[in-house]
């Protein structure tokens, strides 16, 4: 049987918004505040990836974790995730999102490192970061 995507994909980021036309500038550079909704319908957790590595890239990351999750497979707060990508895992770490907990993929920089490593790369170190700091002046979240 063929799964079917049934949770939508927000990705609040820099630019301006299809629907509504307003500019987001506050946002850090390579940051978004992308989310899941819908996942509660398998009574679990929603996900969120806050490095923009670009859309087609969030959008495969946090359907596959949607899929799996569909499939059976229940993941939580510090759980570190095989098959994302080839050549290393990522790491779920529950984070508040507009008021609620989300699971948030934490991915190690280029040579494996995670944020909390003071040597990991500057840009992956804020993923650790809170949502709302990610976009210090903006309390407009969807
Ligand atoms: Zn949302």
């Amino acid at each position: 049987m063929k799964q079917k995507v049934d949770w939508i994909i927000h990705c609040c980021e820099n630019g301006a918004c299809d629907e509504c036309g307003r500019v987001e500038t506050n946002f850090l550079p390579y940051t978004c505040n992308a989310h899941t909704h819908g996942m509660e319908r398998y009574e679990h957790m929603d996900f969120q990836m806050v490095l923009h590595l670009g859309h087609r890239e969030i959008m495969r990351i946090l359907n596959t974790l949607g899929l799996r999750v569909q499939a059976g497979e229940r993941f939580k707060d510090g759980d570190m995730v095989a098959g994302i990508y080839e050549d290393c895992n990522i790491r779920l770490t529950k984070y508040i999102e507009t008021g609620r907990w989300v699971l948030r993929v934490i991915i190690p920089d280029k040579y494996n490192v995670f944020p909390e490593d003071d040597h990991c790369m500057e840009t992956y170190r804020l993923q650790l970061l809170k949502t709302d700091a990610l976009c210090p002046s903006d309390r407009f979240w969807v």
